[in-house]
């Protein structure tokens, strides 16, 4: 896939920084922004949907696809549980003239930046402790004792990431945190993206 003038707006986090609030925040004030479906092998969650938050497709298709070379990134983001950007998602929001916004994980946004340097924004969403994100991901109530401390284990490890990212907003009130991510991206929309990143 060439770079011309496409962005990308990247949003990461270790998970339970509240990203996913952030990124919904700024797909419903910018009518310009759309939420890239990403590829995943694990089940579907009592609130999802397919197509919606996620292609939840079997390992199988999912190995086809690396093979396939359909993805921009991906990775094994939690034991067993492969998640992809698909080549054909950027594209189909690129030719609708719209900015893809990618919720994805540290790993995934460093490749990502990697290949689209000049066009694409990340802002990296930072807990405001181990203890509070812990706290919070309790309080989402979707994880197993097991399943919480791999998150936590995984948020430590991303946390000596964030600054491989061209933005950091720290959550410790969301309000907040939307307000910076809204200026953020505002002037990302108005720039000429062949600036961007130069
Ligand atoms: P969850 O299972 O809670 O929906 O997501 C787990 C993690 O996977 C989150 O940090 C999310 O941002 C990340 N993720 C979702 N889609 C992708 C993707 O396409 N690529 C990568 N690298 N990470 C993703």
């Amino acid at each position: 896939m060439t770079e011309a003038n496409q962005k990308i707006v990247i949003i990461t986090a270790p998970s339970g920084s509240g990203k996913t609030s952030i990124t919904r925040h700024l797909l419903k004030t910018f009518h310009q922004l759309v939420f890239s479906v990403s590829a995943a092998t694990r089940s579907a969650r009592n609130n999802e949907q397919n197509g919606i938050d996620y292609y939840f497709i079997s390992e199988e298709d999912f190995q086809q696809k690396i093979q396939n070379d359909e993805f921009v990134e991906w990775e094994m983001v939690y034991e067993g549980k492969y998640y992809g950007t698909l080549k054909s998602e950027l594209r189909k929001i690129w030719e609708q003239e719209q900015i893809p916004v990618l919720d994805i994980d540290v790993k995934g946004a460093i490749h990502v930046q990697e290949q689209f340097p000049k066009t694409t924004l990340s802002i990296f969403i930072e807990p405001p402790s181990i203890p509070e994100l812990k706290r919070r991901l309790d309080s989402r109530g979707t994880e197993t004792t097991e399943s919480l401390q791999a998150r936590i284990n995984k948020a430590a490890y991303e946390l000596s990431f964030k600054y491989s990212f061209s933005n950091t907003i720290v959550n410790d009130n969301l309000h907040e945190a939307q307000q910076q991510a809204e200026r953020i991206i505002r002037d990302f929309i108005a720039s000429p993206a062949k600036t961007i990143g130069a």
